[in-house]
C-alpha cells in the first residue's frame, strides 16, 4: 500500500441556487486577464443542457473521440505508438470558440452619447475578440434555467393550448445545477497526453498544475481532457487551468469557490488513497464494478495500518489528522456522494452529492412536497428528477447506486427534521 494525500472536493447539489457567484469570484481571482476572456475555470451548468464547452460529454464528437484498447482501457484514438510530432498533427478535434462562446462587452457610449429619439438607446454587445459589433449566438449556460412547470406558467398561452397528454409530459419538467471545476483526478489524461511534460500532478496534495515555462501549447491536454477543464490563453499561446486554489491552500484558506459559495454547499477536505492501485481501478472494464473500484481506493484515515503508512510515506501529522476530521472520505464511504462520470475512467475527486428532489405524484396532487422519508421510500422511482438521469451522470447508468445515495439522504433529512438545533449541541 503506498499512500499519497489528495484535496478534494464534494458537492452537495440540493444547495445549489445556480446564482454563479462561484464562477464570478473565480474569474476575478483567476481569469480577469486577456486571452482568456471566454474561459472559466468553475463554470455551473443546468441539467438537463449541454454544458460548457457545448457537448463536452459527447466523447465521439471530437474528431477520434476514445476507444478501449485489449486490455479494455480507455484511450484516446489516434494516440499510442505514434511519434510526438505526429500526434501533435493528429490532435484530435478540439472545441472552437463558439462551442465555448465568444466573448463579448457592451457598448456603452452608446448610453451617452446616443442621438435623440424615440427609442431608449441600448448598449449593443461588442466582440472582445474583434471589437466588431456581434450578435450573441450562445453563451455558458445559455439553457440556464430552461426547465419549467405547470404551476409557474399557468397563464402562458401556449400551455393553454397544450394537450392533455403534452400537459402530463411538461408536469415531469425536471432542472438543477451542476457546478463544476477541474476534477484534479488521480489518473489524469491531461497530464498523461502532454507531450512536453508541463502539465503534472503535485505529489503532495494530487492538485493537476500546467507549468507554464514548460507548455508549448500543443493542446494535447485539451483534446486529453474528457471534462474539457484545461483552455487555451489564445494570447500566451499555452493552457490554463484550475489551480484549485493552491497559494490559498498553502495557507489553510479555503478555494475561492468554497469560500463564497451562497448555498454553502461545497465540502473541500483532504483524502488518503492507495496510489498502487489506481491503475488496477481505471483498467475495471465493468462499468458498473467501476464506481466501487474507486471507492476502494480511497483509505480510511482512522485506520492504524493506513495511518503506520501515512506516516511512512512522510505525509504530514497534521495532515493525517486533516483527513480524519474531513467529512470527505465519510461521504464517500457511507455512499453518499458519487464521481461525475466515472466511466472516463480517470479517476475524478470532485464528487457530487445527487439532488433528492421532490417525489411527482405528491407536489401534482397535494401540493405537499413530499420530503418525509416515508414519502420518498416509498416513491423513490418518482422523484421529480429521473434516477435514471442522474446514474447517467455519476455512475455509468448504474441505478442502484444513486437509490442508495437517495435513500440515505432522504433518512437523514428526516432524521434531522425530527431533531431540534438543542439535540445536536447535547449529542455534541
Ligand atoms: Fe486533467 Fe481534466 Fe482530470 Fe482536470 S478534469 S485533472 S484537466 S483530466
Ligand atoms: Fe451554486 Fe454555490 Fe456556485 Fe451559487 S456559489 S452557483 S450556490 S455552487
Amino acid at each position: 500500500m503506498k499512500v499519497m494525500a489528495q484535496m478534494s472536493m464534494i458537492m452537495n447539489l440540493d444547495k445549489c441556487i445556480g446564482c454563479h457567484t462561484c464562477s464570478v469570484t473565480c474569474k476575478q481571482a483567476w481569469t480577469n486577464r486577456s486571452g482568456v476572456e471566454y474561459v472559466w475555470f468553475n463554470n455551473v451548468e443546468t441539467r438537463p443542457g449541454v454544458g460548457y464547452p457545448r457537448g463536452y460529454e459527447d466523447q465521439e464528437k471530437w474528431r477520434g473521440g476514445w476507444e478501449r484498447t485489449r486490455r479494455g482501457r480507455l484511450k484516446l484514438k489516434g494516440g499510442g505508438r505514434l511519434s510526438k510530432l505526429s500526434r501533435i498533427f493528429s490532435n484530435p478535434k478540439l472545441p472552437d470558440i463558439h462551442d465555448y462562446y465568444e466573448p463579448w462587452t457592451y457598448d456603452y457610449d452608446m448610453l451617452l452619447n446616443a442621438p435623440q429619439s424615440a427609442q431608449v438607446p441600448v448598449a449593443k454587445p461588442k466582440s472582445l475578440l474583434t471589437g466588431e459589433d456581434m450578435k450573441i449566438s450562445w453563451s455558458a449556460n445559455w439553457d440556464d434555467d430552461l426547465g419549467g412547470s405547470l404551476e409557474t406558467m399557468q397563464d402562458d398561452p401556449i400551455l393553454q393550448k397544450m394537450s392533455d397528454e403534452v400537459k402530463a409530459e411538461f408536469e415531469k419538467a425536471f432542472m438543477f445545477y451542476l457546478p463544476r471545476i477541474c476534477e484534479h483526478c488521480l489518473n489524469p489524461s491531461c497530464v498523461a497526453s502532454c507531450p512536453s511534460g508541463a502539465m503534472y500532478k503535485r505529489a503532495e496534495d494530487g492538485i493537476v498544475l500546467v507549468d507554464q515555462d514548460q507548455c508549448r501549447g500543443w493542446r494535447m491536454c485539451v483534446s486529453g481532457c474528457p471534462y474539457k477543464k484545461v483552455y487555451f490563453n489564445h494570447r500566451t499561446g499555452k493552457a490554463e487551468k484550475c489551480t484549485m486554489c493552491y497559494p490559498r491552500i498553502e495557507v489553510g484558506l479555503p478555494t475561492v469557490c468554497s469560500e463564497t459559495c451562497v448555498g454553502r454547499l461545497r465540502y473541500l477536505g483532504l483524502v488518503l488513497y492507495d496510489a498502487d492501485r489506481v491503475a488496477q481501478a481505471a483498467s475495471v472494464e465493468d462499468d458498473q464494478a467501476l464506481l466501487q473500484a474507486q471507492r476502494d481506493i480511497i483509505l480510511d484515515p482512522n485506520d492504524p495500518a493506513v495511518i503506520e503508512a501515512a506516516r511512512a510515506e512522510g505525509i504530514p501529522e497534521d495532515w493525517i489528522t486533516a483527513a480524519q476530521r474531513s467529512p470527505i472520505w465519510k461521504l464517500m464511504q457511507y455512499q453518499v456522494a458519487l464521481p461525475l462520470h466515472p466511466e472516463y475512467r480517470t479517476m475524478p475527486m470532485v464528487w457530487y452529492i445527487p439532488p433528492l428532489s421532490p417525489v411527482v405524484d405528491v407536489v401534482t396532487g397535494s401540493g405537499n412536497d413530499g420530503e418525509d422519508a416515508r414519502t420518498l421510500f416509498a416513491a423513490i422511482d418518482k422523484l421529480r428528477i429521473p434516477i435514471g438521469y442522474l446514474a447517467e451522470l455519476f455512475t455509468a447508468g448504474d441505478i442502484a447506486p444513486v437509490d442508495a445515495s437517495l435513500r440515505r439522504l432522504a433518512a437523514m433529512r428526516s432524521y434531522m427534521r425530527g431533531v431540534s438545533i438543542d439535540d445536536i449541541r447535547d449529542e455534541r
